[in-house]
């Protein structure tokens, strides 16, 4: 029998309902659409074939109405109503004067909703998530996890909202992964990318030992907002994306799946952790 869904983020199994994905107050700074619909494609490859296009549906509304169902009535009105209401100025300045860079009081609640966007996105498929709970349940008091990375920057891009997650499970030895995937979590690395307006938020996740995150990192200049820059200070303004140089940053998992180096170790079953998965080396 399937398991009770749970709350992502307090593990309750009451009262999970149906999301929306951007806070309806957002509609109100961003352009409608059109035509007034939003297109959801569903890609998945195995090992380094290309991505095959499994399900593509075309739904009413706008991208911002998509709805996810992950998260409890009580978390949703509690705390994280909480931190939408500290995050709007911030948001609203953003997108609406397009401010940029970020003041730095701004930075910290901006990349904490961020990240908490992340990770309902990790949930609007299933299996594919890679936050372990614990760490989901420790962002709901501002503690972002230290292997993910937060990028924006500006773009010129006509769409205006538009979302996209990649996702997959590398290892560094025929072990399987390192750490081990905890019950329910069947990724290790991952990159989002949303447009909101004119701005473009870019995140990576890597929870791999011995990793180095900079091979994820945008190939063309962002603020990076997360983990804060060690001298707290963002030196000049950055020049707005082009499309192209957007979808270059989108597709970093891509190019790092498609590197030699990076070999196919079979499909990982579900039920035994340590099952190779894709392997790289040095
Ligand atoms: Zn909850």
């Amino acid at each position: 029998m399937k398991p009770r869904k749970q709350c992502i983020f307090c593990g309750s199994i009451a009262g999970l309902s149906k999301e929306h994905f951007w806070p309806e107050w957002l509609s109100a700074y961003l352009p409608t659409p059109d035509p007034y619909s939003h297109v959801a494609e569903f890609h998945s490859a195995e090992g380094k074939q290309p991505q095959r296009l499994q399900r593509r549906s075309e739904r009413p509304g706008a991208v911002y109405t998509r709805k996810i169902r992950a998260v409890c009535a009580k978390c949703n009105s509690g705390w994280m109503s909480a931190l939408e209401t500290e995050v709007k100025p911030a948001v609203v300045a953003l997108i609406g004067d397009q401010s940029m860079p970020i003041s730095r009081g701004s930075v910290a609640s901006l990349s904490r909703w961020v990240a908490v966007k992340t990770m309902v996105a990790e949930h609007s498929t299933e299996d594919a998530a890679l936050t372990p709970p614990e760490d989901r349940r420790a962002v709901r008091t501002g503690v972002i996890p230290s292997y993910f990375r937060i990028f924006a920057a500006l773009h010129t891009l006509e769409t205006k909202t538009a979302y996209y997650r990649q996702s997959t499970t590398l290892s560094r030895s025929i072990r399987g992964p390192e750490p081990p995937l905890p019950d329910g979590i069947s990724r290790n690395v991952q990159v989002t990318a949303f447009l909101l307006g004119p701005v473009f938020f870019y995140i990576t996740a890597a929870r791999i030992a011995f990793f180095n995150a900079d091979i994820l990192d945008p190939v063309h200049a962002m603020y990076r907002l997360w983990p804060e820059p060690a001298n707290g200070t963002i030196v000049q303004p950055l020049p707005p994306l082009e499309s192209l140089q957007v979808a270059a940053i989108s597709q970093s998992l891509d190019r790092l799946v498609q590197d030699p180096r990076v070999w196919y170790g079979g499909p990982r079953r579900r039920s035994t952790r340590y099952k190779p998965g894709t392997l790289v080396t040095e």
